[in-house]
């Protein structure tokens, strides 16, 4: 039997309560694909400075490093909010990236046809829209040197080198050849040297992928088109900063914060985690939507452990639950059929045993 091995991050507030939920999914996904998961749980976030004094320890990355991929719940909370910007537990999420070389950034947002309503854009606009956000993770501004502040001046400076941009052209046009066959580049060339470097290696890129159709975009144009029309993109790739701004605005065109899973990868190693955070007003009361941590085990079957049918069936069960009217109370509304974290992950697991069953009926 193939045997996979996962970091288990749960982190701090609904992170180690979506992390459980998730959990069980892939528990009964191994037994009906004959595939052993097996888990290494590690603390991070608030909860491990409450433990060993720092948001993530080295024996914690190096096991991680040691793994087929890692699964993170979320990190951080009232409770350690007034601690210095590098003693945060959000700091646990940096190290993570840099020491385990995650330059890519992949977040998916597609609408689930049940939840047309929930986007505060009109539905004929969202219902359909799947785009996928590349976002360069590891460079870019907010890497770059020199940097600094006095009284009077502040700098940063948005450096990119060629490895960098070739390597994630590579994920953004490998992502769009298997999706529609579309690129994005997002950049400000009009104005910055920087961007018109990255712009000039995307099209040399593009030379490996003639079968990908590729167009340029400006940030201000494209923030803009992704609320007027998002449904003209299939995968964006683009910088640093502008990518962390583009996929919150593609994010939230879908509506629930409790719906968004994202990857991030590198050449090595794979992490993957919800967008949302430990939302502290709802922690500990069973009420968190674990669709988010769940869509990310969804997205781990595809990209990194070779599971693509695992991953698609896990995602058509989610999109047909919606369907039959479940919903996590943050999505609730009149006539819905109100569940608990764990009551939405055991009407997956049952969803999932019918899947499999009509599949291979004997
Ligand atoms: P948040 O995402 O935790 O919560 C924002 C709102 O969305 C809250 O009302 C919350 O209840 C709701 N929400 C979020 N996820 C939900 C889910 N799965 N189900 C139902 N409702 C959900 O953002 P915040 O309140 O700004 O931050 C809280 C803490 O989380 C802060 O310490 C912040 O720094 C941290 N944070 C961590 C991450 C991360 O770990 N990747 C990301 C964002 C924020």
């Amino acid at each position: 039997m193939r045997s996979i091995n996962l970091a288990i991050l749960g982190g701090d507030g609904i992170g180690p309560e979506v992390m459980d939920a998730s959990l069980k999914i892939l528990n009964k996904i191994g037994e009906l694909e004959s595939v052993d998961f097996n888990y290494e749980y590690a603390l991070v976030g608030g909860c491990a400075i409450d433990e060993f004094g720092a948001p993530i320890s080295e024996g914690t990355l190096k096991m991680c490093k040691q793994k087929d991929a890692v699964l993170l719940g979320a990190v951080g909370g009232p409770k350690w909010e007034s601690l210095p910007q590098d003693q945060k537990p959000e700091q646990a999420l940096l190290k993570l990236r840099e020491s385990l070389g995650l330059y890519s950034n992949l977040r998916p947002a597609n609408v689930f046809p049940a939840l047309v309503g929930a986007s505060s854009l009109r539905e004929e606009i969202v219902s359909g829209v799947d785009v996928m956000v590349v976002r360069e993770l590891t460079g870019g501004i907010y890497f770059g040197t020199p940097k600094g502040a006095t009284k009077d001046k502040g700098w940063n400076t948005m450096v990119y080198e060629r490895h960098e941009v070739e390597r994630i052209a590579h994920v953004a046009f490998d992502l769009a050849r298997k999706r529609r066959g579309k690129l994005t580049s997002v950049d400000k060339a009009n104005v910055l040297d920087v961007s018109q470097f990255w712009r000039d290696i995307i099209i040399e890129v593009h030379k490996d992928y003639p079968d990908v159709e590729l167009d340029h975009m400006y940030v201000d144009n494209a923030a803009m088109q992704l609320v007027r029309s998002p449904k003209q993109f299939d995968v964006i790739v683009t910088g640093n900063m502008f990518g962390d701004i583009l996929s919150d605005i593609a994010a939230m065109v879908t509506g629930s914060l409790g719906m968004l899973p994202s990857a991030s990868l590198g050449s090595e190693y794979a992490l993957y985690e919800p967008v949302h955070g430990s939302a502290p007003d709802i922690a500990g009361q069973n009420k968190a939507n674990p669709l988010a941590m769940i869509l990310s085990v969804a997205m781990m079957l595809s990209y990194t452990l070779d599971m693509p049918r695992a991953g698609d069936i896990l995602v058509e069960q989610v999109s047909q639950l919606l369907e039959e009217g479940y919903r996590t109370q943050e999505l609730y509304q009149a006539g819905d059929k109100l569940v608990s974290t764990t009551e939405m992950s055991e009407l997956l697991i049952e969803k999932l045993k019918s899947a499999y069953k009509a599949e291979s009926p004997n």
